[in-house]
Parts: C-alpha cells; structure tokens; sequence
C-alpha cells in the first residue's frame, strides 16, 4: 500500500479515506483481494482483511456467545465446599455480593460489566450483520447497531472477569475444596469464542458492506 492519500481531498474522496489506527497514516481504502491483508506502510498495523464469509461467521460466532452467556447467568458458577457446607453461586449471586448499602452502584456495575454490556454488543452485532450475511439489505438503524457494538467493546469485560475469577480461585483453594460449575466453562468458551471473533472481524469491509446494503 502506498501512502499518497494526502493529495487532492474533495468531499466524495474524503469517504473513501481512513486512518492508521496505530500510526495515524492516512490511506485510500485499499483494495485489499478476499484473503488478502492491507498492512500500514509506516508501522505494519493491519488496515483491511477481508476474509471469505466473514459475515456469516461473525454472527454465527456471535449467537453462540449469546447462547454461552446466557448459560452463564442461569447455570452455577463455582461450588465451594468446606466443613461439610456446600455453595453454589451463580454469576450474578458473585456480583450482587456486595450489594448492600454504598456497594449497590459497585455491584450494579460489576453486573453490566460482565454481562449487560457483552449482551447488549453481542445483540447488536446479530443485528446489524445477520440480515447481510443472508444476503440481505441491512437492517433498519443497522450503523447505528454495530458503531454501539464498537463503542461498547473496551466496556465488555467478561474476559477479564474470567481471569480474576481464575486467580481469586487459586488462594481460595488452599481453604475449601473449589469445584467450577458449568457457568465458569461457558465463560471460558465465551472468551475462545470472541478471540475467534475478533480474527475474522475486518472492520474496514464491514463498515464497507454496511454502508453499501444500508439504504438510508
Ligand atoms: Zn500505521
């Protein structure tokens, strides 16, 4: 990709220019084959990768990160056992703990973190895409979908979740016998998933498909 976008920027041009997300280089949107990869050429970031039934995958992908979250409230957690005293606890039970008193605002955010944000950006990618990826036009207020899905991103934080459960986990288990329920492995599955996700997203051609089958 060669880096001579700067020049002659009318109006109709503008639309078809991006920037760098790393570097801040600005480019032509590059025509970038299916299964190709556009790369910065000042810092080698990765700026375009289309990939074959992108579309259909993000939101198989994404509805199974749904069905996986929705697991994880309902089913149990973890199992702590000791002294003859067993407890399970859901996901939600884990957040609410501290809901007393001037911990309420805690706990409710603790619970939109880990499971109203991811929720609500996991919807709004089904929406926005699935019509396309039936070859559909998009969905009314598509665009707006899927820019609240990219906003929402650094707010979704089931992962990190999963993480401080796990290191929590590991100076607990000195003290009572630990067993993971089925909610923690949902968990687990639901970060394998969005790792996944995350490969086949080229958001350049998305917003591209978006712009082209929206109709407003
Ligand atoms: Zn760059």
């Amino acid at each position: 990709m060669t880096q001579h976008a700067h020049q002659d920027l009318t109006d109709a041009a503008l639309e078809d220019l991006i920037v760098c997300p790393a570097c801040d280089a600005l480019y032509r949107v590059p025509d970038v084959p299916i299964g190709g990869r556009g790369r910065c050429g000042r810092c080698g970031h990765s700026l375009a990768a289309p990939r074959k039934n992108a579309m259909a995958r993000i939101v198989m992908l994404a509805s199974t990160s749904l069905v996986l979250m929705t697991a994880a409230i309902f089913f149990p957690f973890i199992e702590l056992s000791a002294g003859g005293m067993t407890r399970r606890s859901s996901v939600l039970d884990a957040a609410l703990t501290f809901s007393q008193g001037i911990t309420v605002p805690l706990a409710l955010a603790v619970a939109a973190f880990i499971v109203v944000l991811p929720m609500i950006r996991l919807a709004a990618i089904v929406y926005a895409l699935a019509p396309m990826s039936f070859g559909w036009h998009a969905a009314p207020y598509a665009k707006r979908a899927f820019r609240l899905a990219e906003t929402l991103k650094p707010w979704a934080m089931a992962e990190i979740f999963v993480i401080g459960v796990a290191v929590a986990l590991v100076k607990v288990a000195g003290l009572a016998t630990v067993g993971l329920g089925t909610a923690f492995w949902a968990l687990v599955l639901l970060v394998l998933v969005n790792i996944l996700n995350d490969t086949f997203m080229c958001k350049l051609t998305l917003w591209r498909t978006l712009e082209h089958r929206s109709r407003s």
